[in-house]
């Protein structure tokens, strides 16, 4: 039988599909099944990514004239094609990232929310009219368009995130300069394919695949005004170095170390099913996974040998097979992240309460699959305690009382997402006060944000920024207060309003 023909794909730029400028080409394989090849994709060059900023600078000075509710028509239209492919998209991202199939459908869903309601705000993206100190004077402030933006984004969410971010730049007027994660190519490209469909017109979105070094370019290029990136806090932390010398606006969002806290008087079958969710959906690679469980010490042990029980029967498998739940790392790099971490955590004395161990016999041996792995008996030094693993492992960490679980909670350089499971009403008010994250969950797990609330965290996990929401305006365009003098003559601020000087 001959082999299937694996499939060739193109940059998007200027409103042209292209090879990369050196003929370089990057497999993108199935993570589940390593022989598959999912196609082959540009690995481009400095050149690519210097096409790609020229027609973005270019297209923005008509892009930013076209009013917000037209700019808005062509992203409902977006969001009506992605519905339409939903079940596709959803299947091309569980062969080329791994997630099972209802978590991929998810984050098609996710795109498409986010679409309708950021394409709404060309609409609204209210400004405010406010009375002047002055007399015969109007004042008021309007969001403006910035430029062209860089959009850098990860593997786990490779609709989702593309769509948290272009789609708030586009309505606010701005042009975009795409690097998906060289991992995801196709999900991007999927994105990518639909704004063209939908008539965003040549220029005004282009993608350029690749790795680092078109990063790098979309961080530092004069003509870049914003960059969004998601990823690493390695990385971030490099692209905020590279933008700063150039003044850039940077939204970073990074990595995470999310905690579940239960108290002693929780359901414990609710908190249980919600650390399998937070724990081990994805297969622990959210950046709000809850990768570290705080229990009272009154629950821990039962808590520990339910949650032990569960896990082992998790079925992990192939994210197109029905019976999935846990589906493979992204890559073997990223596995063997998870396995150095398993040796961590034993070498640091905690208890592999059960897992532990990659999984290679007969299905699994061709992709990146781990067991469910719950580590027991963890300390909050330890570094299996503090670390982001990104993988299928949980640390469960004892407490003595809510404020006891809230330092351990808050004693670690990320602030993403966390959450209690509690009945009392006080505590959860407390800790929804005291922690100091982003996200805060009451009786849910730390992940499950929806599109129309703010999304980001606090310290070594973001910059201040948010996205979703609103407040993915305010990454995308920047406040510009006007103010309209009709009394005819030189009216001073601060100065002609003085009381004394309006007496008669
Ligand atoms: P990564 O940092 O390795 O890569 C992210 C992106 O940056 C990729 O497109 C990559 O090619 C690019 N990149 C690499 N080097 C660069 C450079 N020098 N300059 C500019 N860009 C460069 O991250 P990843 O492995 O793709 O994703 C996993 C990470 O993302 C985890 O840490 C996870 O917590 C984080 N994440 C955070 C959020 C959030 O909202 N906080 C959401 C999803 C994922």
């Amino acid at each position: 039988m001959s082999k299937p023909t694996v499939p060739m794909y193109d940059n998007y730029i200027g409103g042209r599909w292209m090879r990369a400028a050196s003929g370089n080409t990057s497999e993108n394989r199935n993570p589940a099944n390593s022989d598959e090849v999912i196609g082959n994709f540009p690995d481009s060059s400095a050149d690519d990514a210097l096409a790609a900023i020229a027609a973005a600078r270019s297209a923005y000075d008509s892009w930013r004239l076209v009013p917000a509710p037209k700019r808005a028509e062509i992203l409902f239209k977006v969001a009506q094609i992605i519905t339409e492919r939903k079940e596709q998209f959803a299947r091309d991202m569980t062969r080329e990232m791994g997630k099972v199939l209802d978590e991929t459908r998810g984050d098609v869903q996710e795109a498409i929310d986010m679409t309708y309601f950021l394409a709404a705000e060309g609409r609204r993206m209210y400004g405010q009219t406010t009375p002047s100190e002055l007399p015969d004077k109007w004042a008021m402030s309007m969001r403006q368009s910035m430029g062209v933006c860089s959009i850098i984004t990860p593997w786990n969410f490779p609709m989702a995130i593309p769509s948290w971010k272009i789609i708030p730049a586009l309505v606010c007027g701005n042009t975009v300069v795409f690097k998906p994660s060289e991992l995801t190519p196709l999900s991007a490209l999927n994105f990518v394919r639909v704004l063209e469909e939908a008539g965003v017109p040549p220029g005004v979105v282009n993608m350029v695949t690749g790795g680092p070094i078109i990063g790098e370019l979309f961080t530092t290029h004069r003509d870049i005004s914003v960059v969004s990136f998601t990823g690493s806090t390695a990385v971030g932390r490099l692209v905020n170095q590279n933008a700063a010398p150039h003044f850039k606006k940077v939204h970073l969002e990074m990595g995470g170390k999310n905690c579940i806290m239960i108290m002693e008087d929780a359901n414990l079958d609710l908190a249980l099913e919600g650390c399998l969710w937070g724990g081990f959906g994805t297969s622990g690679q959210r950046c709000t996974a809850a990768s570290r469980v705080i229990v009272h010490e009154r629950v821990h042990d039962k808590f520990v040998e339910q949650f032990v029980a569960r896990a082992k029967a998790l079925r992990v498998g192939d994210g197109l097979d029905a019976g999935s739940q846990v589906g493979p790392s992204i890559s073997e790099k990223q596995l063997a992240k998870v396995m150095s971490y398993v040796e961590i955590g034993q070498n640091e004395n905690a208890r592999v309460a059960c897992g532990g161990h990659r999984l290679t016999d007969g299905n699994y041996a061709r992709g990146h699959f781990h067991e469910p792995t719950i580590f027991a008996d963890v300390t909050p030094e330890m570094r299996i305690a503090k670390e982001e693993i990104f993988g299928p492992v949980v640390s469960v960490l004892k407490c003595t009382s809510l404020d006891d679980a809230i330092e351990i909670g808050n004693n670690v350089d990320y602030g993403l997402s966390a959450s209690l499971y509690t009945q009392d009403i006080n505590r959860a008010f407390r800790a929804m006060r005291e922690m100091y994250t982003g996200i805060f969950y009451v009786n849910a797990p730390t992940i499950g944000a929806e599109v129309h609330l703010p999304f980001g965290g606090t310290k070594a996990t973001g910059n201040g920024h948010r996205e979703a929401g609103t407040a993915a305006l305010d990454v995308f365009s920047e406040w510009k207060s006007i103010y309209v003098d009709f009394s005819g003559k030189l009216q001073r601020a601060q100065i002609d309003n003085n009381p004394v000087a309006l007496t008669p």
